[in-house]
């Protein structure tokens, strides 16, 4: 059963306006529980503010998504009746809308890590659900509301992208049961998987080479790393929002257990992405670094050096017994 699911029912239900925010530089399952849940609760006679803190832009990955329902982070009600927030772990990871979910009268917390606090006044947290969009479906049936064909694409991208398309660890036969619903309801496979997988910008294959070429493999610790540099983004004319499958080519090795990849946002700062193969819990790595994340999938933003980061994340790991 999920926490507060019937507060957060009659708080929804019984609002005109809702305000929606995902966390910042969003991925499948933030952007795909939101869309989902402000398309349905405009069937619903609802009006939507659906949003992201800055930057607020998105690849193109996700066009396929209702985005046209989106609205600028400044265009967010400042002190909304009711907000549901969505795969944000701590009200930091929010951005910019970070304002308006402190104020709202009624906040509704939709989240599946394990280190969420409850920052809601509601709390939909359940950290054994593979994917935000997993609660976001109950919330659907306990709310009596349709999952449209729309939606239920929507829900499927949270699913598919968070659970790595369902070969992690967190696939449980209730997400498996989850996914088959939203197949049924009008998910298509292999038109998801195609806009998910599929397809990137040309330039990504220029970035992916200069990125994957300069892979350390640090074997006395499981650990495979590399950069991603402003030029890297500059000579391949991609966005820095294009990047996100890079960890992916980069966590194969088979002889690391964690992957890091690190890129640099210029200005002196870097934002990291964590890998594990689940030996390392990557999201207690990440903390210290201001970040957080689950055991397999991590990151952070932080001001320094490659080399200063590079080391706060050995400290971490242990070397083993070759
Ligand atoms: P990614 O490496 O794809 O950006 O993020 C992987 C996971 O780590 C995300 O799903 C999220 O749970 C977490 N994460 C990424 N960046 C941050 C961050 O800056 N702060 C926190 N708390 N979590 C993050
Ligand atoms: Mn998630």
């Amino acid at each position: 059963m999920i926490p507060d699911l019937e507060e957060a029912v009659v708080a929804i239900d019984g609002a005109s306006r809702l305000a929606m925010a995902c966390h910042i530089g969003p991925d499948g399952d933030a952007i795909g529980s939101m869309l989902a849940l402000a398309v349905a609760a405009t069937e619903n006679g609802k009006e939507v503010f659906p949003s992201f803190g800055h930057p607020f832009t998105l690849p193109d990955t996700f066009d396929f998504l209702p985005t046209d329902m989106l609205v600028a982070p400044d265009e967010v009600p400042t002190e909304p009746e009711v907000m549901v927030t969505f795969d944000a772990g701590s009200p930091d990871r929010l951005g910019d809308l970070q304002g308006p979910a402190d104020r709202a009268e009624t906040l509704v917390v939709i989240d599946h890590h394990k280190t969420n606090q409850g920052f809601g006044k509601y709390n939909l947290i359940v950290p054994d659900a593979a994917a935000t969009a997993e609660i976001v479906i109950e919330l659907f049936d306990a709310l009596g509301w349709e999952i449209t064909p729309v939606a239920a694409t929507a829900l499927h991208v949270g699913l598919v992208t968070d659970t790595g398309r369902f070969q992690y660890s967190n696939t449980t036969p209730k997400t498996l049961r989850a996914a088959a619903r939203m197949v049924e309801a009008g998910a298509r496979p292999e038109v998801i998987g195609r806009h998910v997988y599929e397809e990137t910008p040309f330039g990504f294959l220029h970035a992916a080479g200069a990125v994957l070429s300069r892979a350390v493999l640090e074997s006395e610790r499981r650990l495979v790393w590399s950069v991603l540099t402003v030029k890297d983004l500059n000579d391949s004319g991609i966005g820095l929002d294009d990047t996100d499958p890079l960890i992916d080519a980069l966590r194969t090795a088979q002889e690391s257990d964690v992957a890091v990849l690190l890129k640099d946002l210029g200005g002196g700062r870097i934002k990291g992405s964590m890998r594990s193969r689940g030996r390392i819990d990557v999201g207690a790595i990440a903390e210290p670094l201001g970040g957080g994340g689950h055991h397999n999938a991590a990151g952070f933003t932080v001001s320094g050096s490659v080399d200063s980061v590079m080391d706060a994340i050995r400290q971490r790991l242990e070397p083993v017994d070759a």
